[in-house]
Parts: structure tokens; C-alpha cells; sequence
């Protein structure tokens, strides 16, 4: 979940309220609601609310004490835009309603214990003109008390199928074991001949950079400065992840078909691109289209982002750079966990410096 440093308390507040019981195979819907308690408005970032439905892992669901994982849509985000912020005037009260089932499985009767735990990415009382060119170093988090509720599902049968189950059923995986060392071929559908093309390097750099990725995590002894920055200082449990990941992102691009698709249906305005844990389709969004082809945000760190997600199951705990560094020393155990630090890390690596320079070199 997305909470780390956050301090400040937040004018706002969210409560939830359920049915009594619902039968399983039926949608567990909550209403929310959201209320400004200042005397002041507020423009407030939909991002990890429920004001923009369940785009994230926004809420602790356990059910006999067991947590249900999140298995809904996973996506990376870029620069919020104004359609991204909701104004609150003062002492407002906004209701809406979450589809929880489509993003947990509560496929067990019995009783689930939900707990939204109330982190507001970005809270401003600036005009919305402003707000729109916020980019995520600006942000102003704030921590709002958190709201539980117990729902209890009934019956017998079939529950819902979350957005991963049905991702999941859609895709035919063949896992080969290819000996090359480059990735294999991948399907693309949609977008112009330029955007295939394009991703198709990508995707062929992705490759190079999981590659380097974990050969880069094993250096001096996984204690280099590199991977400090990024992960955290060494610890062997979250050195162990950090190099499965690497290693699980490269060997499903060198063994597997992975599908991008430009035609999915979820795509915001400021989105780059999204996916489904444990699948092997990446959805890509305008911002990749717009995105560089080397550096920062560029189009191979953003399937790898992604990849991260769909193979290994990663998390967005926070966004852009200094999300990124700031989670590394505040949240290492979080930062092996999340989707920016493993694109950073490898769109740092001094290695590509190199190959820049060395490609200068040879054409001037
Ligand atoms: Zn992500």
C-alpha cells in the first residue's frame, strides 16, 4: 500500500458502508464516502482513493486473518492531469460505490475484514490550472484515518472472477525453454508502424536491460552503490528478490510471447501503461507512445515497469525519482517491491552511459 511518509493529517475523511452479507458469485460493492471537514476547499488526487474506483492495492482485505492479495490493474503512472484531481468545497460530501470483487478475491464464504488505509497522494488548495503541471516531487501526502468495515459473503458456488482471473483465462502461455540470448519475438497489436517498431526495440532492450539488471545486483557481493540507492542497504532476504525479479523479467522475455497491446480499453490521460499480475500482456497508453526511446520514463523502462508487475508481481508504492530514492531509504523492504525502483535502477545503470558514449564515439 502506499503510505510511506506521509505525516500530515488530512482535512478529509473516507468511511465505507456494505450490505449485510452478500452470496458468493455476486459483486461485493461498497459505497464510500468522502467528506471535507475544513473550512477551506480542497482539490484532491483521485490516484489511490476510491473516488477513481480500485486502480491499485488500496485495501487490506484478511479473511481469517489472511491477507487477500491485490489483483486488480497495475499501472504506471506519469504527471497527474487536472481530470486526476477532484475539488471539494468546504464541507462537502462526495458518494460513490467500489466494486471490490473485481480486484479481490473473496471467493471463500465466511467473513472478510476490509480496511482502506487512507493515504491521499496529493491534497492542494491551488487553482486547477496549477495543479495540472504538478509532478509527483510535489506532491503533498496526507494520511487520513483509517476506515474499516466486515462484510460477510455467503452461500456456496462460484465467486467473481477478479480483472487478473479474467486477464489470465483470456491469454495461452507456452513457456519454451530458448537457449538464445535475446529476447523472443513478441505480438503486437494496434498502434501505428512506427509505435510497433519502436516497441519491438524495446521489447529487445528490455531483455538486455533485465540482463544487466541482475548481473548488476550481484556485484560486490549486491552491495554496490547502485543497488544501495535503489534497494536499499543489503539485506540478503530483499537481495534474493531483487535478483529473482531481474532474473524472472529476462527469462520470460527470452522463453515466452509477451503481447502489447495499444487498443486497451482503461487508458487515462496520464497513464503510460498497465497490466495484470501474472499475465503476459502489457497495455500501452499515450504517455508511452510520447515517452523517449533511452533515459529516464523511456519506452524500454516502461516495459520493464510493467514486466515487473505481469511476472513478478510487483507493487507501485511511489512514482518518479525521488518516490523511488526516498522509498529506498525509508522502505527498503517496500522498495523490492516496487514497480519504478527496478525501471530507475537499470535506466541508471552506468553501463548505457558506455554504450552512448561509445556509439558517439564511433559515428564522430
Ligand atoms: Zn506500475
Amino acid at each position: 500500500m502506499p503510505d510511506h511518509g506521509v505525516d500530515n493529517i488530512s482535512p478529509l475523511t473516507f468511511s465505507f458502508e456494505g450490505k449485510e452479507s452478500y452470496s458468493l458469485g455476486e459483486r461485493v460493492k461498497l459505497r464510500y464516502r468522502v467528506t471535507n471537514h475544513s473550512n477551506s476547499q480542497y482539490f484532491v488526487l483521485k490516484w489511490f482513493t476510491p473516488l477513481e474506483g480500485i486502480l491499485g492495492d488500496i485495501l487490506k482485505i484478511t479473511y481469517k486473518r489472511r491477507r487477500i492479495p491485490y489483483d486488480g490493474i497495475l499501472i504506471k503512472r506519469g504527471q497527474p492531469s487536472i481530470d486526476d484531481y477532484v475539488l471539494l468545497k468546504a464541507g462537502e460530501v462526495r458518494e460513490g460505490s467500489i466494486d471490490v470483487s473485481a480486484s479481490y478475491s473473496l471467493s471463500k464464504a465466511g467473513v472478510y475484514h476490509v480496511t482502506f488505509a487512507g493515504v491521499i497522494w496529493d491534497l492542494t488548495k491551488d487553482l486547477p490550472d496549477q495543479v495540472g503541471k504538478r509532478s509527483p516531487e510535489e506532491f503533498t501526502r496526507f494520511q487520513t484515518p483509517k476506515s474499516k468495515i466486515v462484510l460477510t459473503v455467503k452461500g456456496r458456488g462460484k465467486s467473481v472472477d477478479t480483472e487478473g482471473q479474467v486477464q489470465r483465462k483470456k491469454e495461452k502461455r507456452d513457456p519454451r525453454n530458448l537457449r538464445s540470448g535475446h529476447a523472443n519475438e513478441p505480438q503486437i497489436k494496434g498502434g501505428s508502424e512506427g509505435d510497433k517498431a519502436a516497441t519491438k526495440a524495446a521489447h529487445n532492450d528490455a531483455y538486455h536491460y533485465a540482463d544487466q539488471g541482475r548481473i548488476n545486483v550481484q556485484q560486490e557481493g549486491g552491495k554496490n552503490p547502485q543497488t544501495i540507492t535503489w534497494f536499499g542497504a543489503y539485506q540478503s532476504k530483499r537481495h534474493k528478490r531483487l535478483h529473482g525479479v531481474y532474473n524472472d523479467v529476462a527469462e520470460t522475455l527470452k522463453n515466452e510471447k509477451i503481447t502489447y497491446d495499444f487498443n486497451g480499453s482503461s487508458c487515462q490521460a496520464s497513464w503510460y501503461a498497465y497490466t495484470y499480475k501474472d499475465t503476459r500482456t502489457i497495455y500501452l497508453c499515450n504517455m508511452y507512445i510520447a515517452a523517449p526511446f533511452c533515459g529516464i520514463d523511456s519506452k524500454t523502462g516502461i516495459l520493464i515497469h510493467e514486466l515487473t508487475h505481469a511476472v513478478s508481481g510487483t507493487s507501485d508504492h511511489a512514482y518518479g525519482l525521488s518516490g523511488a530514492k526516498q522509498l529506498a531509504i525509508n522502505g527498503p523492504d517496500k522498495a523490492v517491491e516496487n514497480a519504478d525502483n527496478y525501471e530507475y535502477y537499470i535506466e541508471n545503470l552506468p553501463i548505457w552511459l558506455e554504450t552512448v558514449l561509445f556509439v558517439m564515439q564511433k559515428t564522430t
